[in-house]
C-alpha cells in the first residue's frame, strides 16, 4: 500500500480550488529550464512565462518570479562546462550569468509592456527585521506599480554561512515576506512521485499531498539536476517552510505548455502541496512567536477602539508614550491606559523616531523626521490583537 494513501480523504473537497483563488503568486523557475540544460538562456521559454504572467496580471493577479540560472548561464558565457567548486568561481560566474537573466526577463516583459525590477538578496535580507520589513515594502510597492519582481539569491556576495543555498527555499521565503496564498516552483519534472522515477518505474505522480507530511522526504530522496542545487527534497522543504506561512506549493513541470494559466483554472497538474495553516494565522503566530518584546506605546483610547474593534492600523496620531529602546522591525506591544497590551506588532520606526512623531498626523512624518518609512507605526497586517 502506498504510504500517502491516507492523504486522499482529509483533504478539501476541491483542492484546486485554492489556485484558482489566488491573488498573490510567487513563481520560481529552475536553472535547467531558465538555461535549457545549461545550453543557454532559452529566450522562447522566457518568452512564455513572460506572456503568461502578463496574461495573470490581466487578470488582476499579483506575480513575482524567483529566478535561478545566473550561474549556469554564467558558465555558459565563460565557456565552463563543468560548475566550479571554487566560491570564487562561482560567484563570478553568477555575476555573469545574472545580466543575461536581468537582459531576457527585462525585453521579454517589455513587449507586453511590462515593467520587471531586479531584487537580489541574501539569507540576511531575510533574517534580520529592519531588512525583512525594507524588502517587504519594496516588493509590495513594486506589486501596487504593476511591476513584476524577479528575484534570484545575490549569489556574488554570499558566503557559505549566511547563504539560502537554493532557490526552492529563497521562493518559500519570499512567499512567507509578502504573504502570497501559493508558491509555484517550475521544474523538468512532471511533480512529486512516490519514488525517483529516473529509478523506478513503478513510481507513480502524487497530485496532492499535505505539506508537512513527514512521510514525504523519503519520496523526495535523489539529487536533482547538475546545474542547479534544489532536488525534490529541497521543493518539498520549501513547500513544508511556504505552509508555515499558510501558502500552498505547487510542483510542476515547466515544459508542459501554458502551464501557469492551467494551474490557476485549476488544472490538476503537478503536485500540490496543501498548507494546514490558514495564511492569516500563519502570520499572526509568527509575530506572537517574536518572544522578545523591546518597547511598548501606549495608546489612547480611540486608537485601542481602531485597533480592537475597526481593525485598523496603528497611526502615530493615536499613541500617547513609547516606553524602551527598540529599531525599525522590533516587537512592540501595544498597551491601553491601564497598561493593558491590546496588540503586539512589528513597528516601522525606531524607538528616537517614533518619540518624535506620536501625537502627529502621518502628513507631518516628513517634515519632522525629514523621512517618511510608512504613513503607519505598526501596519494592521504586521499587527497581533491579543485575548
Ligand atoms: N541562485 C542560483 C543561480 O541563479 C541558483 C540556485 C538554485 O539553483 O537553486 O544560479
Amino acid at each position: 500500500m502506498c504510504a500517502f494513501s491516507h492523504l486522499g480523504p482529509e483533504m478539501p473537497a476541491a483542492p484546486r480550488q485554492v489556485l484558482c483563488d489566488a491573488q498573490r503568486l510567487v513563481v520560481k523557475v529552475g536553472s535547467s529550464l531558465v538555461t535549457d540544460e545549461g545550453r543557454g538562456l532559452d529566450v522562447a521559454a522566457v518568452a512564455n512565462w513572460a506572456h503568461e504572467i502578463a496574461a495573470l496580471r490581466q487578470r488582476g493577479r499579483e506575480v513575482l518570479l524567483v529566478s535561478s540560472g545566473a550561474v549556469a548561464e554564467g558558465m555558459k558565457r565563460l565557456g565552463w562546462s563543468r560548475r566550479p567548486h571554487a566560491m570564487q568561481q562561482l560567484q563570478a560566474a553568477a555575476a555573469v550569468g545574472q545580466m543575461g537573466l536581468a537582459q531576457v526577463y527585462e525585453s521579454e516583459f517589455r513587449r507586453h509592456g511590462m515593467q520587471t525590477a531586479q531584487i537580489l538578496l541574501t539569507h540576511d535580507d531575510l533574517a534580520d527585521r529592519t531588512r525583512y520589513l525594507n524588502a517587504r515594502s519594496t516588493l509590495t510597492t513594486l506589486l501596487a506599480l504593476g511591476v513584476v519582481p524577479v528575484i534570484n539569491e545575490n549569489d556574488t556576495v554570499v558566503t557559505d554561512e549566511i547563504k539560502v543555498g537554493d532557490n526552492d527555499t529563497l521562493g518559500a521565503l519570499v512567499a512567507n515576506l509578502i504573504e502570497a496564498d501559493v508558491l509555484l516552483i517550475l521544474t523538468d519534472q512532471a511533480g512529486l512521485h512516490t519514488a525517483d522515477p529516473r529509478i523506478d518505474p513503478q513510481a507513480r505522480l502524487l497530485h496532492r499531498v499535505r505539506a508537512g507530511d513527514p512521510a514525504l522526504e523519503s519520496a523526495a530522496g535523489g539529487a536533482g539536476s547538475p546545474l542547479g542545487k534544489g532536488g525534490m527534497l529541497t521543493k518539498v522543504l520549501a513547500a513544508r517552510r511556504a505552509a508555515s506561512g499558510g501558502a500552498h506549493t505547487v510542483v510542476a513541470s515547466g515544459r508542459e505548455p501554458g502551464v501557469l494559466r492551467r494551474l490557476v483554472e485549476g488544472e490538476e497538474l503537478g503536485t500540490l502541496f496543501v498548507a494546514d495553516t490558514p495564511k492569516l494565522a500563519a502570520r499572526k503566530q509568527w509575530i506572537a512567536d517574536q518572544l522578545q518584546l523591546r518597547g511598548a506605546l501606549v495608546l489612547d483610547s480611540g486608537a485601542v477602539v481602531a485597533l480592537l474593534r475597526d481593525g485598523k492600523s496603528l497611526l502615530p496620531v493615536g499613541v500617547r508614550m513609547v516606553q524602551g529602546d527598540f529599531a525599525r522591525g522590533d516587537v512592540v506591544a501595544c498597551v491601553d491606559a491601564d497598561t493593558q497590551e491590546v496588540a503586539r506588532g512589528l513597528i516601522n520606526y525606531a524607538a528616537s523616531d517614533a518619540r518624535r512623531i506620536i501625537g502627529r498626523a502621518s502628513g507631518e512624518i516628513a517634515s519632522i523626521l525629514g523621512f517618511v518609512e510608512e504613513p503607519e507605526l505598526i501596519h494592521r497586517s504586521n499587527l497581533v490583537l491579543r485575548g
